[in-house]
């Protein structure tokens, strides 16, 4: 059984992917830039003995990268799987022709410099593992083969991320460790909206990549397992 660690993991996508995780028998770090909210979410899951660890993380904030990285170095001395899934501002209303430039200096200071930076403060326990996974919780938004008008801050965001999978795969090939991108499909939550599919459909895909077998895929942008074109 493997350390997982989990952005954005308080509500939405992040939080059943915790709990598939934990359930599948994995120590689940359950990061949430709310610790309260990132505890009280973690409860049902702590009262049916799962090994979920509620953490304080804003992706956006050095001190809380680095604490975390030292709580998971003093308590484990590595990481198996991170799954960088936290992410803001689907900004539909926007045009990249007309873009809310506050909105976009958000979306990408947290979607993909958020995600780059985390995965540099746990790189080192992530190469200690031996058999590391990271999965970046993209979007078919990020898709270049889709890319159409509107929801500018987002979808450059999401382009973004998958690059950095693309580099991260390349770099991290002689680590062992396995990097994709995972679009959860169209899912019901406070960014989704009604109407989408369940979290618990969504979340398999991203934990099928966070538990790939050695010599799975690397590089790679997937949804319910399957390859989607960038
Ligand atoms: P939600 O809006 O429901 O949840 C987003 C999560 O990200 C929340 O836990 C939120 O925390 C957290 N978050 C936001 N900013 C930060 C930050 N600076 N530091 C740490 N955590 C942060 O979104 P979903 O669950 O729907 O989305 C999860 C992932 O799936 C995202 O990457 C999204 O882009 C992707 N996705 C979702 C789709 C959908 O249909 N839902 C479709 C395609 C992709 P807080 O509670 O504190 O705000």
């Amino acid at each position: 059984m493997g350390v997982a660690l989990v952005t954005g993991a308080g509500r939405g996508i992040g939080l059943e992917v915790t709990r598939q995780l934990a359930t599948a028998g994995h120590t689940v770090y359950l990061a949430a830039r709310h610790l309260p909210s990132g505890a009280a979410a973690a409860q049902s899951m702590l009262d049916a003995g799962l090994d979920v660890r509620p953490i304080e993380l804003d992706v956006t904030r050095e001190e809380h990268r680095r604490a975390v990285a030292a709580t998971i170095r003093h308590d484990h001395g590595l990481l198996d799987m991170l799954v960088n899934n936290a992410a803001i501002h689907y900004d539909t209303g926007n045009r990249a022709t007309a873009p809310d430039w506050r909105t976009v200096t958000e979306a990408l200071d947290t979607n993909p410099f958020g995600a780059w930076q985390v995965t540099l403060a746990l790189l080192g326990l992530l190469r200690r593992s031996g058999r590391g996974r990271i999965v970046n919780v993209s979007s078919g938004a990020g898709s270049l083969v889709d890319m159409d008008a509107g929801r500018p801050a987002y979808r450059l965001s999401k382009v973004g991320l998958n690059a950095l999978t693309r580099m991260w795969a390349a770099e991290l090939r002689g680590d062992a460790i396995l990097v994709n991108s995972v679009c959860p499909g169209w899912v019901e939550t406070d960014m989704g909206g009604p109407g989408g599919r369940p979290v618990v459909e969504g979340a398999a895909g991203i934990v099928w990549a966070a538990t790939l077998p050695d010599h799975g895929p690397t590089g790679g942008f997937f949804r319910d397992g399957q390859p989607v074109p960038w």
